[in-house]
């Protein structure tokens, strides 16, 4: 039969059924369209070849539509309102609705309000890794979430 991955935060973990080797890899370039996709796989330590079947956690996962604020640390007069779109342990996805000339490698302090309890603030500072017309992906420059973060990532 064939082996089934799951994926958490666009990770796979593959472990070779012949030698045990594990290996993570980053398989969000495989998530982007569909829930389930069969990749090819060699082990790096024994060799084997086989393919598995990729399949993200079907649950239902809430919108994000937090409003926050941006600005550029090395540039403060580019600034402005943001929505979260999604959210994970390494980074965000951002809508920012009105063009601001940024580029991959920029780094932004950002903060929004959490939609749990007493709605802490969350303060980051992170790197943005890609723009697609309005919205920006950013890398958290930590993945240590020792805020209010860190219970809510948990329970996403
Ligand atoms: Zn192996």
């Amino acid at each position: 039969m064939e082996e089934r991955i799951f994926v958490k935060d666009k990770k796979a973990t593959f472990i070779c059924p012949d030698c045990g080797f594990s290996a993570v890899r980053d398989v969000s370039a495989f998530l982007t369209i569909q829930t389930k996709v069969r990749i090819r796989r060699t082990c790096k330590k024994c060799g084997r070849m086989d393919s598995v079947l990729l399949e993200r956690r079907r649950f239902a996962r809430k919108p994000l539509s937090f409003a926050g604020l941006y600005w550029k640390l090395k540039n403060t007069e580019i600034q402005g309102f943001m929505t979260v779109e999604d959210l994970s342990r390494s980074g965000v996805r951002v809508m920012i609705p009105v063009y601001q000339p940024l580029f991959p490698g920029d780094l932004l302090g950002i903060e929004f309000r959490l939609d749990r309890g007493a709605q802490p603030l969350i303060q980051r500072e992170a790197i943005v890794r890609n723009i697609h017309e309005k919205s920006v992906g950013l890398e958290f420059l930590s993945m240590e979430h020792t805020d209010s973060l860190g219970p809510y990532l948990a329970f996403l």
